[in-house]
């Protein structure tokens, strides 16, 4: 069955076809952090769902050369670096740190490239690229020596939103610095400099300034990817202006077409609420660890609901990803134990074999939902032919073969095969002797402990178990 996504562009299903299927990987650009603040649950729900479809993509044998962008100059970088009193350089240096930190900590594949907006190579394209813009009539530089894309030019402007420019008109929505625009819908390519900015300044054929956030994403992504890119993925709250813009820019300068396809992901709510910095509502990935989760709980609280569904982020739906994975361990340890069986003590029956179902519900638009209820349901199978010793060794090996193949999708499974340092083992006995007294609270405080040092307990009906947790994996 082929690949489907929806495209925001389309608003349909389309069929995935790479502009060119043979001679090159698919090229995959992802909006990435903005380096003003380490990134919360809710940023890492979009990275999550680009680790994703980079792995379906690549299970179903594509290549991919994907590359995500650090936004390590805007407002809020500038503003932070000021109000901490250091060098921009130094203020973002630390949360890019964090950034790779907490990808790692929820086993998210390293993106091929990571360009920053700072790095001289990209300015000098971004400034090509107005350049550009400005020759075509396509942007213009106002009174206050900023340059703006003029988007009355541009008559695609506002296809990907949906979005018809009169409403623009009516929202109102101007700073009071961009008051020489033409229209109230044109937005900044070069920010000229002024006071607030300190030492943060590049020259330009327009004066001292900064690139606006927009043309960074254009300049990066075609400068390592090309004019003509596959799939191009963010949050929904990129769709506009950040991808508008970005369409408008590159087409602008290219006069081709940008991006095949669009995919953005839904977010991730608080009680209803997006998870925003600005609205102070969010965790961080050590927020969540120091409540006694690991890495790999939270990559699977964030991957099990659809991308396009919202998503509400609850303790209890960090706790039911726990049992979740917990299920899926004691599968894989029964299977386990059945395929080092002698055959002999064993008979088939019936016993159910691996099918495609998970892989080609990931085919359809990567329905997440759909492939794990299928995985669940083999798990409840698999395990009912187990207790009825209904299933042989070979069968068991065909399952565990079937599980490392989605699990390259998924990457779930629990460390094995490592020695317990001695300091993890003496809390785990600690917290059983807690667990014995009933002592739930300073139970939960070991495993928090446990999980600090990157191990997981687990409480199996053969007493507790001690896997490494995602953090260190
Ligand atoms: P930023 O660092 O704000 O540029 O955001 C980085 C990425 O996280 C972008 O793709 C955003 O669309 C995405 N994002 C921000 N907040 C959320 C949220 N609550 N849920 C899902 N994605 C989000
Ligand atoms: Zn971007």
């Amino acid at each position: 069955m082929a690949l489907r996504f929806f495209n925001t562009y389309s608003r349909e299903i389309e069929e995935f076809e790479p502009r060119d299927p043979t001679a090159c990987p698919v090229r995959m650009y992802t909006c990435g952090p903005t380096v003003y603040s380490r990134a919360h649950i809710g940023n890492f729900r979009a990275y999550i769902f680009e680790d994703l479809l980079q792995r379906h993509l690549e299970l179903r044998s594509y290549k991919v050369h994907r590359v995500m962008n650090i936004t390590d100059v805007e407002d809020k970088t500038i503003r932070g670096a000021r109000e901490a009193g250091v060098p921009l350089q130094k203020f973002t240096e630390q949360f890019k740190g964090a950034f790779f930190e907490d990808a790692h900590t929820l086993r998210i594949k390293r993106a091929d490239e990571y360009p920053a907006a700072t790095d001289q190579r990209y300015i000098e394209r971004m400034i090509e690229m107005i350049s550009g813009l400005i020759s075509k009539g396509l942007a213009y530089q106002a009174d206050d020596k900023s340059v703006y894309f003029r988007i009355n030019e541009f008559p695609d402007y506002g296809k990907l939103a949906h979005f018809d420019l009169t409403q623009l008109q009516s929202t109102g929505r101007v700073k009071h610095d961009e008051y020489d625009k033409e229209h109230i819908g044109d937005f900044a390519l070069w920010k000229a400099w002024d006071e607030a900015d300190g030492d943060v300044k590049w020259n330009s054929p327009w004066g001292p300034g900064r690139p606006g956030w927009h043309i960074e994403c254009s300049a990066m992504s075609m400068a390592l990817l090309g004019d003509q890119l596959d799939i191009h993925c963010g949050g929904v709250d990129n769709i506009f202006p950040h991808h508008e813009a970005e369409i408008a820019q590159s087409e602008g300068v290219t006069g081709k077409k940008f991006v095949r396809y669009w995919l953005h992901c839904a977010h991730l709510l608080v009680d209803g609420q997006k998870m925003a910095k600005s609205l102070g509502n969010f965790y961080t990935i050590p927020d969540v660890v120091a409540k006694g989760y690991t890495g790999r709980e939270l990559r699977y609280a964030l991957l099990r609901v659809h991308y396009r569904v919202p998503l509400n982020f609850t303790w209890e739906g960090m706790n039911e990803a726990r049992e979740s994975l917990s299920r899926i361990d004691e599968w894989l340890a029964r299977l386990r134990e059945v395929a080092e069986q002698a055959d002999a003590q064993r008979q088939t029956r019936n016993a159910q074999g691996p099918t495609t179902a998970f892989e080609d519900a990931l085919d359809d638009d990567l329905n997440i939902s759909a492939a794990l209820g299928f995985l669940f349901e083999s798990i409840r199978e698999t395990n009912r032919a187990m207790d009825q010793n209904e299933m042989d060794a070979a069968s068991a090996r065909a399952w565990l073969e079937w599980w490392k193949r989605i699990d390259t999708v998924l990457d779930l499974e629990a460390e094995t095969d490592v020695a317990i340092p001695h300091e993890v083992a003496q809390l785990a006995e600690q917290r059983e002797n807690a667990r014995r007294e009933k002592n739930w609270k300073r139970s939960d405080e070991l495993r928090a402990r446990i999980s600090a040092l990157g191990w997981e307990v687990r409480d199996t009906k053969d007493g507790p178990k001690l896997t490494r947790g995602a953090g260190t994996a």
